[in-house]
């Protein structure tokens, strides 16, 4: 396999590199130390670098190579002697964009590049790497950050310290200033000149390091290339069986991470796959929860953790005899719709952690007025809801619905309020939930809830301790409501899942007395 890594001077490329070749156990390729070596060879001679004759010349006469040193590191060579230091001053810094950017020197380095990684898992650093010297890589990433950012890492190394682990020595604002300038000049060459100048490739993941820590990078890597590992060209069978095996080596987090095979979508052309970071809003909307990138899944998986410890010992639930439920909803095709009555926000909250541990999904629909507050925007998107807009013909919201149904994910509604009994009327409240099971061709599984409503009555204790019982009725079919035409079905589908729900309810009241 190989991981090429692109980006600009102080973009984090070198240490990433270096640290997930280390933790895969892959050679690792610095191209850019090939053309500093280069570059020491011709200020060693007198070489003006502006003269791209000469400068050739060098480099035929020359071998920039790489030696393992005790440590394992791969150090950089000039004909076979150890340059590692000479390489990293301010005059190869100054000089070798200029060595890089002709041509004829491209040619014979990248053809060393090729050479090295014969035979070998390499993870490659560079500019060009993604798209001229590997455009095959398995993995191209291309990490960025605010120039601000890597001019003041850069001086920080260049003060003895280093910024991804907080030893700073004291970089004064003007040696920063100054470090910018080099930086940006370098990257204006390297972006502008003919020769493969650095640009990121197609298919390669942008990864903006500017707030993020070295290990979350690393991780983000990593990440990507397991998931490669996992899709490449295999069967079925055989991904799955890596999947499993990684899954048990690296526990439970792991487990969730790489969901079974059923909840993952196969992406549409206009669909694209999730970057690691800054994705937009409708992202979330619109793909399976599976394929939310790592670090959203990581959270997801917290957050269920967090919920799920904070609401047992607070306010306690349980599910009614649902055993028999659950395992028949994991064999079917597709999702159901749960439609319950709506007592509190708690029972939302314990409804989808409740799924999530039984290894399923349930995204909940929910008023897009919430949207307003922008935490809960951000929360609500990372755990799969679903924003519909009321007093608009939000075809949008259901079609996303729809499409989550059918990739075997469940949607939760509370439907109590006005309803929609026609695809394309105004979406009032939460109604719908006919439609969106017959637009998804499934069933509606009416629940109810009771105890949670005393929970959050104005005056509770906030951290009183009350139970609640939620109760699952069998999931009801149009196949099963005995009537023919789309909108008698919408209607009695309506008619019948609101009924029984009401019905749940009223039995979960005689069950446990004085219990809203
Ligand atoms: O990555 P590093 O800063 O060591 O690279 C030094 C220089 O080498 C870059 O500024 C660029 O001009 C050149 N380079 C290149 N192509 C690569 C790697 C480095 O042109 N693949």
């Amino acid at each position: 396999m190989i991981i090429a890594i692109d980006g600009p001077a102080g973009s984090g490329k070198s240490t990433v590199a270096k640290l997930v070749a280390k933790r895969r156990g892959f050679a690792f390729l610095d191209t850019g130390a090939m053309y500093r070596t280069l570059t020491l060879a011709c200020l060693r001679a007198g070489v003006d670098v502006g003269r791209a004759g000469d400068v050739i010349a060098e480099a035929r006469s020359h071998t920039a190579g790489f030696e393992r040193s005790t440590s394992g590191d791969f150090e950089p060579t000039l004909d076979g002697e150890n340059v590692a230091r000479e390489i990293r001053t301010p005059e190869v810094d100054a000089a070798v964009s200029s060595v890089a950017a002709i041509p004829e020197v491209r040619e014979i380095l990248v053809a060393a590049q090729r050479d090295f990684a014969k035979g070998h898992d390499v993870v490659a650093e560079g500019r060009d790497i993604g798209t001229v010297v590997f455009p095959k890589a398995e993995v191209k990433v291309y990490l960025d950050a605010d120039p601000a950012e890597r001019a003041r890492r850069r001086a920080i190394q260049a003060a003895g310290g280093d910024a991804a682990t907080g030893a700073d020595p004291g970089v004064s604002a003007e040696a920063e200033a100054e470090v910018l300038a080099a930086l940006e000049a370098r990257d204006e060459r390297d972006r502008t000149r003919e020769a493969s100048p650095l640009a990121m490739a197609e298919d390669a993941t942008l990864v903006d390091t500017t707030n993020l820590t070295l290990d979350e990078t690393v991780e983000i890597v990593c990440a990507l290339a397991d998931m490669v590992a996992l899709s490449g060209d295999v069967t079925r069978e055989e991904r799955k069986e890596r999947a499993d095996a990684k899954a048990a080596a690296a526990g439970r987090v792991a487990r969730a991470a790489f969901p079974k095979e059923r909840d993952k979508t196969p992406y549409d052309e206009t669909l694209k796959p999730m970057r690691p970071f800054r994705n937009d809003f409708d992202d979330y909307y619109d793909h399976a929860i599976a394929d939310y990138p790592l670090p959203t899944r990581l959270l997801y998986e917290l957050i269920g953790w967090g919920v799920f410890c904070v609401t047992k010992l607070a306010w306690p639930w349980t599910f009614e005899d649902d055993d028999e439920f659950f395992e028949w909803l994991k064999a079917q095709d597709r999702g159901t719709v749960v439609i319950m009555n709506h007592v509190s926000m708690i029972e939302p909250v314990v409804t989808v952690t409740h799924f999530w541990r039984k290894g399923l999904r349930l995204r909940a629909i929910y008023k897009a007025e919430f949207n307003r507050f922008t935490f809960m925007h951000w929360v609500f998107t990372r755990i799969g809801c679903i924003p519909v807009s009321r007093g608009t013909s939000d075809l949008k919201a259901l079609r996303r619905a729809q499409h989550a149904l059918e990739r075997g994910e469940n949607i939760l509604i509370y439907p109590e309020g006005t309803r929609v009994r026609h695809e394309g009327d105004e979406v009032e409240t939460m109604g719908g939930f006919a439609l969106i099971a017959r637009m998804a061709k499934t069933g509606v599984t009416p629940m109810a809830v009771v105890g949670a409503r005393k929970d959050t009555a104005k005056g509770a204790p906030a951290l009183r301790r009350r139970h609640s019982f939620i109760k699952i009725g069998e999931a009801i079919t149009f196949g099963a409501l005995g009537v023919k035409g789309r909108k008698a079905q919408l209607e009695a589908m309506e008619v019948k899942a609101m009924e029984r729900m009401w019905a749940l309810r009223d039995e979960l009241r005689k069950e446990h007395p004085g219990e809203e």
